[in-house]
């Protein structure tokens, strides 16, 4: 168009209805100093429209867009842009599952601290009565402070208080949740019942 006289070049899509194309040359472009438009369909339309029902000749106006001066800039913001974010959000999405999933596994310091606690005295340890912790698999010594869970099973305060706070809230034992409700609780289908704790 250049060589033959030009001045501009408008380009018309004679396919999609509405939207633009990023035009660029896959060759050496260089030598090319007259500017060039693109046009979506309907643009093109009205532009072909107007050429014919006026006779004088028509000037129009070619308007530089700064955003999209580069024509690599779109085609880089698909391909390194948008998965980048798609990454962050999974990622940040993943890590919020996984703190509420957390958060509803372990025991809250507060139910905790509600729990009982006992001393263990040598001279009143029953028949079936643990020895030893479960967790640190230590021998009670006289005098210590134990917590006694729902379920009756007793540990060290400090082991089983870390346990299910930081790890599960079941007893390490028998899997009992020590934040069920123990007296007038809704027991749901399939679940265990739970342990009715006279004071
Ligand atoms: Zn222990
Ligand atoms: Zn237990």
């Amino acid at each position: 168009m250049q060589e033959s006289g030009a001045i501009a070049v408008a380009v018309g899509d004679p396919e999609h209805q509405s939207g633009w194309i990023t035009m660029y040359a896959p060759g050496d472009t260089s030598d090319i100093v007259i500017p060039s438009i693109f046009l979506a369909k309907s643009e093109y339309r009205a532009l072909l429209y107007l050429s014919k029902i006026v006779d004088t000749p028509m000037m129009i106006l070619l308007q530089l867009d700064d955003f999209i001066t580069w024509p690599l800039l779109d085609i880089l913001m698909i391909i390194f842009v948008s998965p980048s974010i798609m990454m962050i959000f999974i990622y940040i999405s993943w890590q919020v599952r996984q703190r509420r999933r957390k958060q509803q596994e372990v025991a809250s310091v507060d139910a905790v601290s509600r729990l009982l606690v006992k001393q263990f005295l040598t001279e009143k340890v029953g028949e079936n009565e643990a020895e030893e912790c479960a967790i640190c698999l230590e021998d009670y010594v006289n005098g210590e402070e134990l917590r006694v869970l729902p379920c009756k099973h007793d540990f060290h305060t400090f082991c089983v208080d870390a346990w299910l706070t930081t790890q599960k809230k079941f007893c390490p034992i028998c899997k009992r949740d020590i934040t069920f409700k123990t007296k007038g609780a809704h027991i749901q289908h399939g679940q265990e019942a739970p342990l009715l704790i006279e004071p």
